[in-house]
């Protein structure tokens, strides 16, 4: 099935939070990896959403290229005509883009979306993530809500993030924050809705911290605090109505325990990234090709090694499968597997 359109993905998210569950949201940085996501969601009969961050977009352009929007193009395009083969729906998101980058990426990303849309062809992206927690939540909001203007206009939904998730990611704002600016508190959470919610019928989804770290950790290491997520709501709904629930994005799970991810979904967590994980399962099968074929990749002592095992098709598949798997763990930890809107 092509690229869900903004109805398909607005009902794909409307499902997760009626039905409690949620769409893993996967960084991909090449062909490869967009290619297991495919695999991964169309194995488990779940829809999904494919995102690049910065650095990896730009990289997907090319290490003489590195700009940024053309990568996100290209494998937006590539996933465009891939996904026509596989039944399931999937949706094109770009992860975080703080406010000093938003020229270099969203921007171009939205104009190129306005420039096929007056070409009467379909939007290449669903949503866009902008990131203004590194910044006071005002400048955030001040920024966010004529953005959501643009992208509402467009049929793209954006993405925010209010509070400081910690760890290591491009892009993100990381270690050495503050602890307590690791939980979104209720106060912020109306504030987000009071202003976002003058954008009449735009949608949006909120990344609200609540102990979350990037990076991977051992399982454990990770304090969440998912009842953050539930008074947020709460106060949103008491302060406004119903219709105020957030739409919710859980940023930094890997090492999260499967009870929390899940206590985080009860409290309208829709859409939750995944990068590292899968970073790990693709690399881990290259380990094993690299380490069991080590003569045979490397020509030592002026043999002529094995073209069958350096061609990197031989590796790069092993990597694609691995990864593939990787993503059905992940749609089945997020109640996932099963429920495409697909229908044949
Ligand atoms: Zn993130």
């Amino acid at each position: 099935m092509p690229v869900a359109d903004y109805k398909t993905y607005c009902k794909m998210l409307d499902r997760a939070q009626e039905r409690k569950f949620a769409y893993p949201s996967f960084n991909v940085t090449s062909l490869v990896t967009a290619n297991a996501v495919l695999k991964g969601l169309s194995e488990s009969k779940s829809d999904g959403i494919i995102q690049m961050s910065t650095g990896g977009a730009a990289f997907a352009s090319g290490s003489s290229v590195k700009d940024k929007a053309l990568g996100a193009i290209s494998i937006a395009e590539h996933v465009h005509r891939a996904a026509e083969r596989y039944n399931i729906y999937v949706a094109l998101h770009t992860d975080h883009c703080q406010a000093d980058v938003l020229d270099s990426y969203v921007i171009p990303l939205i104009e190129e979306t306005e420039k096929r849309r007056a070409a009467g062809m379909p939007n290449l992206f669903n949503s866009h993530m902008f990131d203004g927690s590194a910044l006071p939540l005002k400048e955030n909001l001040d920024i966010a809500v004529p953005l959501l203007e643009r992208c509402h206009k467009n049929d793209l939904i954006l993405e925010i993030e209010a509070g400081v998730v910690g760890g290591e990611e491009e892009g993100a704002a990381g270690a050495g924050e503050a602890h307590e600016k690791l939980y979104t508190t209720p106060e912020d959470m109306i504030e987000v809705a009071r202003r976002l919610n003058t954008v009449n019928g735009a949608r949006y989804l909120l990344a609200a911290t609540f102990g979350n770290v990037h990076g991977v950790y051992k399982p454990g290491n990770v304090k969440l605090k998912p009842s953050i997520l539930k008074d947020g709501q709460d106060a949103v709904v008491k302060a406004f109505d119903r219709e105020a629930f957030f739409y919710l994005v859980f940023h930094g799970g890997s090492g999260s325990a499967l009870e929390e991810i899940r206590e985080a979904i009860d409290y309208g967590v829709v859409k939750m990234n995944v990068d590292t994980d899968t970073q790990y399962a693709f690399t881990r099968a290259i380990a094993d090709h690299m380490l069991k074929n080590y003569d045979a990749v490397i020509k030592v002592d002026g043999e002529v090694g094995n073209k069958k095992k350096y061609d990197p098709r031989s590796y790069l598949a092993a990597a694609e499968a691995s990864m593939a798997e990787r993503v059905k763990l992940a749609v089945s930890d997020l109640r996932g597997t099963g429920t495409t809107l697909f229908e044949a």
